[in-house]
């Protein structure tokens, strides 16, 4: 059990000054930090020390296979660890960095293949959080940082949840508050031709299409991968984002969609089990009377993918057997968030 420090941030600049000193030193002899990001709470460590990045690991409780993202604090920092940046990778940089979005390189020779998962490529992203950028720069060294929760947990949307999961774990934790977007980045191949989405995040498809004039999908991003579609993100095939509960999601016509998640509620409820509902602002109250949790309007996406991890969390700590949930694919942002909700639900939508 290690002793994990937690400092508030945003007390004063003196006190701030201090945890990120402490934090750099951690993170430079070896140690862990968990830190705000703007996407979720990250865990990090020095990226180039294989020992750091086994620890991490080790931390979390995560597959060997899955690799980490290095997190950078100046776009100059990113030419030494990559082979080969193409000209349409730098003007994404340009446009979207420092923010939620990560692109995967070929990895130069001084990047651990304990960092990247045993792959040749190396993932890369430049937060935008205050607290984040300060934090690598008193570093002095690339941060590998995944999601600071127990593997198959949902992300951490606050320092308290990453207490919940790695107290005594890790080394530190800077307090920033609430993150503000609430999903993980935005994941684009850029060794190829044309950027090609491994993750979706806050940054779109069609965000990069406007810049760029193309962007491609992973297949495996909204199917279920199999032994034929293999996510070329190692994490996407992992049972992420789960709930405790049985989540399932219910898609159809509105009205049709309301009326089956409250027979399926009643149903449930009657067999003893413990049941909750996840819905739009605009549903909520035709499911008075049952446990049911609104992740904000239809009319705005990012406030829906800021709560979705927290709603998820809830329904975890109130101890729920079952929850049934409406479906979120509208707009830009619908993709991320049916992304996130798919795999929580172990890929079960029920169409109506
Ligand atoms: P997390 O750290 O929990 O946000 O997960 C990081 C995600 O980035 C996982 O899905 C990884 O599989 C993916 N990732 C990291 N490095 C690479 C890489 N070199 N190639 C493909 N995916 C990567
Ligand atoms: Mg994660």
């Amino acid at each position: 059990m290690l002793n994990t420090i937690i400092r508030n941030m945003g007390i004063s600049p003196e006190e701030d000054q201090e945890a990120l000193r402490q934090a750099g030193e951690i993170l430079r002899t070896g140690g862990l930090v968990a830190f705000p990001t703007e996407t979720v709470y990250g865990l990090g460590g020095n990226a180039l020390n294989p020992e750091a990045s086994k620890k991490i690991y080790a931390a979390k409780g995560r597959p060997s296979d899955n690799p980490l993202i290095l997190h950078i604090a100046a776009p100059e920092e990113l030419p030494p660890l990559v082979r080969r940046i193409p000209d349409y990778a730098g003007k994404l940089m340009d446009a979207f960095w420092p923010g939620p979005m990560t692109l995967i390189f070929e990895k130069s020779d001084i990047v651990p293949r304990e960092t990247t998962g045993g792959l040749d490529t190396a993932a890369i992203r430049m937060p935008s959080h205050p607290v984040a950028n300060a934090m690598i720069r008193e570093a002095g060294v690339p941060v590998a940082a995944p999601s600071a929760n127990l593997s198959g947990r949902p992300s951490p949307t606050t320092a308290q949840h990453v207490q919940e999961d790695l107290d005594g774990r890790i080394d530190m934790i800077l307090d920033g508050g609430a993150v503000d977007i609430g999903l993980e980045s935005t994941i684009l191949d850029v060794t190829g031709e044309v950027p090609v989405i491994l993750r979706p995040g806050y940054i779109s498809r069609e965000d990069v299409e406007r810049l760029i004039g193309a962007c491609e999908v992973d297949p495996a991003v909204l199917k279920k991968p199999s032994k034929d579609l293999r996510p070329k993100a190692p994490g996407m095939k992992y049972r992420h984002y789960a709930p405790k509960a049985d989540l399932t999601i219910v898609e159809g016509d509105p009205e049709r969609v309301v009326a089956v998640i409250r027979q399926l509620t009643e149903q449930s409820l009657a067999a003893g089990k413990r049941t909750g509902i996840l819905c739009a602002r605009e549903s909520a109250p035709q499911y008075s009377g049952f446990a049911v949790k609104d992740i904000g309007s239809r009319r705005n996406n990012a406030t829906i993918a800021h709560n979705l991890y927290r709603c998820l969390r809830e329904f975890d700590d109130e101890n729920m057997e079952v929850v049934y949930s409406e479906s979120f694919r509208e707009g830009e942002l619908g993709m991320a968030i049916m992304n996130r909700l798919t795999k929580a639900a172990g890929y079960h939508i029920l169409k109506v």
